[in-house]
């Protein structure tokens, strides 16, 4: 069976029982394909309903994106609360982003409900790069208070920011206590063993080959099928392997980070004093949180080629040393890279293949909003599709290209974008 991918969170993870390979022919009320946080939840969510659930995943449960994340809580969509009135109106905006805005404390109710040990911490600093970023946050933070009454964030002046972040490089920010971070494998883990507990059967190194999605849904693997009245399907990067109608409506994105050896508490405490994660304003952006044990866990760095750098540690390096210019040198202990899902306008998307649910794209913003997802799934199963619908209903478009093009066409676009970075 295919390890995880020797990342920090590999390392620390808290043990995890190896679940069987599907041999055979099973039955349930729901196949859920793909043991990321999107499946996880979908599956836990629909056995507390009542269904019973099989969950197949290609390699090992927290595989994907999920298990290799910066494990940053970053509140909201990728779209401002005013971007989004500009396509759904006002009220519609507003319970979209009141719907969204409540999947952090989904996570956090989650941990607290099944003990899942994986160093949550609060808070997320959104860090403006260029003071034009800075009036954008305000304008934001003031749409926000207008539709929600949304009371959880703040502006922080250039002069204060050092509360936040020990970096020269930035204007000011946003710091939200909605938002957090952390360690994603473990989350993960975690959700797998209340799915155990909740009644799911959870089967590893079991990939779906072919789903049709007839009544009943049928997931093909190789040694074995399952036969089930709803199909979720949870693969986020690797959908389009599985629905190739699909296909065209994300692109995966390889994306790096590095974990350093542990740095001494006071320096530790120099970069981030209140311990909430950051994240930078840039379109090709820099994110960065602490460890339980005072490691500097960062992201970051434009590559726009599909095969990973010969030295992932010495690519993220110089992205790390210019944010923190008193790390110059530090020991780097891991460093991996994982596949983000993007889609073409940063949204997510959601949807349903006759009796099959999906939902995907998170575009670098799934570790709260995938929760929720699964969530709204079970809900959507059981005729309650209100809440599901309106994430449905958020506009989608393919990638220009076609399967052969699309990637050229993206780097062109990604160049424009981290060119803007710099101007
Ligand atoms: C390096 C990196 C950093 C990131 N940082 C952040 C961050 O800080 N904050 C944030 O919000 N988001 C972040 N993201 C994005 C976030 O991790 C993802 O959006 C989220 O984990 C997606 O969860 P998922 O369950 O939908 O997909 P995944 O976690 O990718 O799970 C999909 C699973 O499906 C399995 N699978 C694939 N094909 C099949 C098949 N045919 N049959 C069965 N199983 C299959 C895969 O093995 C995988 O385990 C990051 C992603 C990466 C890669």
């Amino acid at each position: 069976m295919e390890p995880h991918a020797p990342s920090y969170y590999a390392a620390s993870a808290n043990p995890f029982p190896v679940q069987p390979r599907l041999v055979g022919e099973e039955q349930a009320d729901v196949v859920v394909i793909g043991g990321g946080f999107t499946g996880l939840s979908a599956a836990l969510h629909a056995a507390e309903a009542g269904y019973s659930v099989i969950l197949l995943e290609a390699k090992r449960i927290g595989w994907g994106a999920s298990g290799r994340s910066g494990g940053q809580m970053i509140p909201g969509l990728r779209w401002s609360a005013d971007e989004l009135m500009g396509e759904l109106g006002r009220s519609r905006t507003a319970e979209l982003l009141s719907l969204v805005n409540s999947a952090g404390d989904l996570v956090r109710q989650r941990i607290a409900r099944h003990a899942i040990a994986c160093d949550l911490r609060h808070g997320h600093f959104h860090a403006a790069a260029k003071p034009k970023h800075l009036e954008a946050m305000r304008r934001e933070l003031d749409s926000l208070h207008d539709l929600l009454g949304y009371s959880g964030a703040s502006i922080v002046s250039k002069a204060d920011q050092t509360d936040f972040v020990g970096s020269p490089l930035y204007h000011g920010g946003m710091i939200d206590m909605n938002g957090g971070h952390l360690h994603p494998l473990n989350y993960a883990l975690g959700l797998a063993s209340a799915a155990l507990n909740a009644g799911v059967r959870i089967f590893e190194d079991s990939a779906a080959l072919q789903v049709d999605h007839g009544t009943p849904v049928r997931a093909a693997t190789a040694q074995g099928s399952v036969t089930a009245r709803h199909a979720v399907l949870a693969a986020d990067s690797w959908m389009g392997d599985l629905a190739p109608g699909l296909a065209r409506m994300t692109m995966p994105v390889i994306n790096y980070n590095v974990a350093t050896a542990p740095l001494d508490p006071a320096l530790a405490l120099s970069l981030m004093p209140t311990g909430a994660a950051v994240a930078d304003s840039r379109f090709v952006l820099n994110y960065y949180r602490l460890s339980a044990d005072n490691r500097l866990i960062f992201g970051g760095g434009e590559k726009y080629s599909p095969r990973p750098p010969a030295d992932v540690a010495g690519f993220v390096r110089p992205y790390l040393e210019q944010v923190f210019p008193q790390l110059k040198g530090v020991a780097i202990d891991y460093a991996w890279g994982g596949s983000v899902g993007l889609t073409l306008n940063r949204l997510p998307q959601f949807g349903r293949i006759g009796n099959s649910f999906y939902a995907h794209g998170w575009s670098g913003h799934g570790v709260v909003l995938t929760t929720l997802a699964g969530d709204l799934i079970a809900q959507a199963m059981r005729g309650q599709a209100e809440r599901f619908d309106l994430l449905a209903d958020l506009p989608a478009r393919p990638f220009p290209g076609g399967k052969m093009l699309r990637h050229p066409l993206y780097v062109a676009g990604m160049l424009y974008y981290a060119l803007r970075d710099r101007l």
